[in-house]
Parts: C-alpha cells; structure tokens; sequence
C-alpha cells in the first residue's frame, strides 16, 4: 500500500481520544450547563451595571434604533468592557465583522498604549492599558482587500467597521491563557454601502418590522393615534448546521479536499448510506468528543446550541440550536461553524461544510427555520388550534405565499454557489424550483376558504393523541402512554415547507452565511406584507377598520393569487419538474442564471425600494457573486488538473510500469505472449490515454477563462459552460483508472478510508 495512506491510517488507529473536563464545583460535583450559559458574553446586565441610570437608557434608546450614542456613554462602557474582558484575560480587542465570503473577518490590536508625560526631565513614556469609545464605536481596517464587486477602487479602500450594538460582546480563548474580546461590527464603506451582510439583514429586519406592525395594526383595529399593542417585530431564525467529520490525517492527504473542500476524484465504497445505519446512529466516541467539546465552548459563549445527531451520509452530522432572533441568530451560526472547526483541529479531525464533499451520498445543508414574533413574544406563524379563523395568521400566512411567489427566483439567487449547486435537485435536496408545502391540514385550511364552503374534517380537539394500547391485531401495549400527534405532516423533499408554526428554508447551503438567504426572505416578505396591507385598506374603503368579512375576502384573492406555488408532493420527482414548468414556475439550473436575478428589474426594485440595497450594492453584489463562482471554479480546475497529472496519472504509470515488466519476464521465461497481465495492462492503456486527453481538456477549459479580462459575468458563463464539464468529464475517467490500478499504487486516501473512522 501507498506508505503515506499507511501512515495515516495507523495514525489514526492509535491516536487516543482527546480528553477536556467539563466545569466542577470546589466538591467535584458538576457545574450545571445553566450555570455558566454565556459566561463569555458581556451581557446587557453589566452594561447596565457599569452605566448610570440615564446613560443606560440612553443606550437602550439607541439599540433600538433611535438616537446616536453619545461619547460619555461610549467611554463608559469601553471602560466596563475593558476592565470585564482583562480580568478573563484579554489582552487584544477586536471588531467582528461579516464581509461577502460566508466567513467572518477580525483584526486584532492590544489594549496596550504608550502614554508620554513631559517633565522637565524631557520625555517619559509609560505602558497603559486603554480602550476608548471610539475604539469601541468605529474601527477602520483597510478594506481594499475584501470583495466589493468595483465599489471602491484601492486608491479609495476606506472601510468603517462600526459597533452593532444589538449583538453581544464576548471574549474567546486564545492562546497560552489569554483572550481576546469580539465586538459584533457593521462593515461599510465610506459612503456608507454596505460592504457587508450584516448591514442589509438589519435593514431588512427594520422593514419587516415596519410592514408587520402596519399589517397588525389593521387587522387588530388599532385607532389612528393610539398606542399599538405590537411596537416592534422581529425575525427568528434556528439553522440546523449540517457537515462531514473526516481523519485529518487522511484529510491532509487530498489536495482536492485541501483545497476545494470537496472530493473531485473517487468512487463509492460498496456500503455507503444505502442501509440507512447511520441516521441517528450511535455517535463515535472521537466525534463525541469533539462536539462536546465545541458546545462547551459554545454555551460559554451563550450559543444555545441544543440538537446533535448522526445524519444521512458515513460521517455526516448534524448541530441546531435553540432559535433566536435572526440577526444574532447568524452571528452564533458563524460563530459555530468557528468553532467546530477549531475543536475538530485540536481532535485531529476535519470538519467539511460543503455542500456535497463526497458524490454518491447526501450533501449537506442549513435549513433555515424562520418565524416572526411580536415584541411580546408572540409567534405570527402560530396557527393556533383553529387556524381558519385565525385571521392574523392567515394574512401571514398568505403573505409569505405571495413573497415567495413573487420572488422565488430571487429566493434561488440567495442560495446560488458553485458547491451548493451540486446539491440542488441531487436526490438529498430540493431541486432548484421553489414551491410551499404547507401539509395537509392547512391545505384544507386554505381551500375551503378558496372553495366558501366549510372545513371538511379538521376541526381539530385541542391536542389529538395517538393511542398505542391498542392496534388493529389489537396487540395491546397497555404499558405505553399516549402522545400527542403532531398536526403538521412532513415533506423531506420540499426547498420551503411550513412547519407547525414556522417555514423551514431547506435549499440553503451548508457552507454559506444564513445571512443572505435570511435578507432576501425578509425582503420579500416586507414587500408582500406591504401588498397584503395595502389590498385590506382597498377592500374596507372608508371604514376605519377591516370587518372579519373584509379579511376573509383579501385572504381568499391571495390565496387564489398564489396558488401555483403551493405543492405537496414529491419534489425529488420529474413529474414535478414537468408539472412546475407547466405552472409557469422558474427552474433556475445553473449560478449565472441565478445571479441574472438580483438585478432583474422586478427583483432590483423591490430591494431598493425597500431601501434594503442600494443599486449600486446589488450591482456589486452581483459581480461579487459571479465574481466568486468563476474562482471558485478555477481553483477547481487547477486543482483537479495538478491532482490528474502529478499524482493519479503517475501512479497508473507506475502500475502499467509493473505490468509492463511481469510481461516481459513471463514471455522470457515462460514464452507465454497472451498473459493475464497483458490482459490487464491493454484494458488500462485506452483509459491512461483517455486521462491525458481529459487533462488538456481541463487546459483548454482553464485556457478560456484566461482570455477573459475585468468582465466578471462572461467568465462565470464561461465557467459554467466550459469548467464545469471538463471537471464532470475528468472525474469519469479518473474514477475509472481508480478502479483498474492496484490499490498499492493508488496514492491518495480512498472513499473506503475518508468516510470511515
Ligand atoms: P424540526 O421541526 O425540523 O423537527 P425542531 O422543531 O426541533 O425541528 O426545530 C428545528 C429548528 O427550528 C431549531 O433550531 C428550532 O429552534 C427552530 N425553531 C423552532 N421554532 C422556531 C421559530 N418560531 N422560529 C424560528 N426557528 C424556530
Ligand atoms: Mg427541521
């Protein structure tokens, strides 16, 4: 066998599972996790701490959008902050931002500061450690660097990460016992575009919040001057984090992997996923350790990281959290990812959060579970036991038919990648047409409104319970209890699916920020909202209010309105595929044409009339996104040609070689011209030839790209027209000779060892 495999192979074998220990009290006996739940976060408890009375409120008023922060107030908290932080160990602060490559971004400086007394003596300079206000509020790192699609040239890289007062400060461990203090940041340029996607998530949280408090205010009959019962809404998000856990040893064998965070070469091991033994499996010990480890580190930052569990695939798993608001609901998103990462490393494992690391088993995804709330909690999706004549939720509910009716397409820009596109519509995701499931009971719900007729069936008890005592062989199993049945069906196979009192966003990646996604849903359905409100107002004409009559009316037009969009069947099917376009609804295949969207003018003007974008922030996001796909492309392309020319092409030579030499002896000794290893070699001569040519494929498709200068959106086309399938067209014949070398040739870690521990 190769000596490298073998080496990583027994490393593996014989390195111990790492061990940390859990928080104890002074007896040994165990810290409860509620205990020391966000330790590591600065919380608003110890601003309030530090600030006098009215200074905290005025730090009150400015989170929440309205008034400026004034320096006094800055200064203070700074110096509570400081003072927190240092006694945890923090020697350096940094702002903590977000810029358009789905990771986060930070710059370190020290508290550390000079401070120079002048005596008569002349000069004396004394070490302090400071932390002023503005050093808190604004931070100016050079942002030429990050991707901003042409809105900044480098002679004018001026960037401002500015302090986004809604998300908690916190400190993480560094190295050698010290820390370094994270402040969540806005990242913008000096026109003030956002250079990031934290910014436009917050403007459109805003707008949804607007257009939902317009919406209840009509439809809880508000009168004009008085105080509304909900001031303030706001999107929840919970992403259920999927991702592949290999060897790192092994891992670090696989420039493909190294690189592109995906296999570009290899064939299935005979078992894989087909028997079904690893969803919710028993859980490795060495994985085990490594997620315990992480959610240690994640409670301590108050990450309320609650679900983990095997997934689908050999070494897939799974991570959720208890939803929060949306916008620090994607900081502890990244925050996990962070940090799963770094735990992983420290265990010797690798974490992938590609979309789809290995073909052949499922690809990974986040769904986005999204709900609104009112200020008090309120969940607006909550149907309640008798949806249908609930009539907020079914205004809601309606709107967010309508938003995605409008603008599914944009819905699919949100998602579009060069590694999710491999998931897409590959039997383990949904495809890439957006459709609604809403289930059974619902679908009921809405028909009969649309029919004017009464529910058939549903009107459902409070709790409906399923009886296991008694089945129809009548084998009773009187030891069981009942339970509660769930109203809400499932459909595994759906991108956008209700369900119970929530959408769940399936078509979202693994690897990208929720961010984006989150933005253009909460866009859509601003603007939804906007139209729902604004048909109430048109139907109840001068009244000051909506009758129940004048609800159900505007209910029943969107419901009739957005009826192509709804499907409850197999998405996973072709029929679908057929039935979809029949409806007139878009099946966007490749990026490019997913990237046409965010500026197709009925998507562009609802974003800038929103004010969530700017046009000139979506043109750049634009060329950013295709910008991204055409090099992510590229350093596939020279990734796969190196691993084909350097590694797999010589070790067939080197088999062939082999071959070659046992001919020649047999034919002396035994005079035997027709060996078996003759046989051997001339069934591996024409696929050897076909890789060679399969490599200037990959020339010529690299060669393309090249010819294309400063035009971002010709090279994502030529990227899709030319990479992609000389990549698809290597890997065949790659994965050909993988079979017909001797495995003692093969020079990198096969499927059979990367996806087993
Ligand atoms: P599932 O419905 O997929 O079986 P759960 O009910 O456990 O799973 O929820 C999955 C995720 O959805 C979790 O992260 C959970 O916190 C989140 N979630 C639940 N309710 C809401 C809500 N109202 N808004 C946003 N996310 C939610
Ligand atoms: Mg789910």
């Amino acid at each position: 066998l190769n000596t490298a495999r073998v080496e990583s192979l027994r490393d593996n074998i014989n390195r111990p599972t790492r061990k940390i220990s859990y928080p104890k009290n002074a007896d040994g006996t165990p810290v409860y996790t509620s205990e020391f739940f966000g330790e590591n976060v600065f919380h608003l408890q110890q601003i309030a701490k530090a600030l006098p009375k009215p200074a905290y409120a005025s730090f009150l008023k400015q989170m929440r959008g309205r008034q400026a922060l004034d320096r006094a107030t800055a200064d203070a908290i700074a110096h509570a902050v400081r003072i927190w932080a240092m006694d945890r160990g923090a020697t350096h602060f940094t702002h903590w931002f977000q810029p358009q490559t789905d990771t986060t971004a930070e710059k370190h400086d020290a508290f550390l500061s000079l401070k120079s007394t002048f005596t008569a003596a002349g000069e004396e300079v004394t070490a302090i450690d400071a932390f002023s206000g503005s050093q808190l509020l604004q931070a100016e790192p050079d942002a030429s660097s990050f991707p901003s699609g042409g809105m900044r040239s480098t002679f004018e890289a001026r960037g401002y990460t500015v302090w986004d007062t809604t998300s908690p400060m916190f400190i993480q461990e560094g190295p050698h016992g010290t820390s370094v203090l994270y402040i969540p940041s806005v990242f913008i340029s000096y026109n003030g575009d956002a250079l990031d996607e934290k910014t436009v998530l917050l403007r459109s949280t805003e707008q949804i919040s607007k257009a939902c408090c317009d919406l209840l205010s009509l439809v809880e009959s508000v009168p004009v001057g008085a105080q509304p019962k909900t001031n303030h809404v706001f999107t929840t998000l919970g992403t259920e984090q999927e991702y592949f856990l290999i060897d790192r040893s092994l891992y670090s064998l696989r420039p493909d992997i190294k690189t592109t965070g995906r296999t570009l070469v290899g064939n299935l091991p005979p078992k894989h996923q087909q028997m079904d033994d690893h969803y919710f499996g028993r859980i490795p010990s060495k994985v085990m350790a490594t997620m315990s480890e992480a959610e240690l580190e994640l409670f301590r930052l108050g990450v309320p990281v609650k679900t983990r569990h095997n997934e689908v695939a050999p070494q897939q798993f799974e991570l959720a959290p208890i939803f929060e608001e949306a916008s620090l609901a994607v900081d502890h998103n990244l925050l996990t990812m962070d940090v799963l990462s770094k735990v992983a490393h420290k265990n010797k494992l690798k974490v992938l959060y590609h979309e789809k690391p290995f073909k052949g088993v499922n690809g990974s995804g986040k769904h986005c579970n999204w709900s609104m709330s009112t200020d008090s909690g309120e969940n607006l999706l909550d149907p309640t036991v008798k949806p249908e004549t609930n009539y907020r939720f079914l205004l809601i509910l309606v709107s967010v038919l309508h938003a995605v009716q409008q603008h599914g397409a944009l819905l699919r820009t949100s998602i579009a990648s060069s590694s999710n596109e491999h998931r897409l519509g590959a039997c383990e995701a949904p495809p890439s047409i957006l459709s609604i499931f809403l289930g059974q009971h619902l679908t009921e719900v809405l028909n009969s409104i649309e029919e004017s007729r009464p529910i058939k069936n549903f009107s459902m008890p409070e709790i409906q319970t399923i009886k296991l005592g008694g089945t129809a062989l009548d084998v009773k199993v009187a030891s069981l209890p009942s339970i509660a049945r769930d109203l809400t069906d499932r459909n595994r196979t759906s991108p956008f699916a209700f369900t119970g009192n929530k959408f769940e966003f399936r078509a979202v990646g693994s690897k990208q920020s929720p961010s984006f996604p989150v933005t253009i849903l909460n866009a859509a359905v601003a603007s939804a909202l906007q139209d729902v409100s604004a048909a109430l107002r048109e139907q109840m004409g001068s009244k000051p209010f909506p009758s129940d009559a004048d609800k159900l009316a505007v209910i029943k037009q969107f419901i009739v309105k957005t009826k192509n969009i709804r499907f409850e069947g197999d998405g996973y099917s072709d029929a679908w595929i057929a039935e979809a376009e029949k409806r007139g609804l878009p099946n966007i295949k490749t990026c490019p044409e997913a990237f046409e969207q965010l500026i197709a003018p009925h998507h562009l003007s609802m974003l800038t009339k929103l004010g969530i974008f700017s046009n000139s922030e979506l043109t750049s996001r634009y060329f950013i996104m295709n910008e991204r796909y055409a090099k992510d492309l590229l350093v596939e392309a020279n990734t796969m040609r190196t691993l084909l020319a350097q590694q797999i092409l010589p070790a067939a030579f080197e088999y062939r070689g082999s071959l070659a030499q046992s001919v020649q002896l047999l034919n002396a000794i035994e005079g035997e011209s027709q060996s078996p290893e003759l046989e051997a070699l001339k069934a591996l001569t024409p696929v050897v030839k076909k890789m060679q040519a399969a490599i200037v494929g990959l020339d010529e498709a690299i060669a393309k790209l090249h010819t294309i200068h400063d035009d971002a959106v010709a090279e994502a086309k030529a990227a899709s027209d030319f990479i992609v399938p000389a990549l698809q067209h290597a890997r065949i014949i790659a994965d050909q000779l993988e079979v017909l070398t001797a495995d003692k040739y093969y020079p990198i870690p096969r499927y059979s060892e990367l996806l087993w521990f």
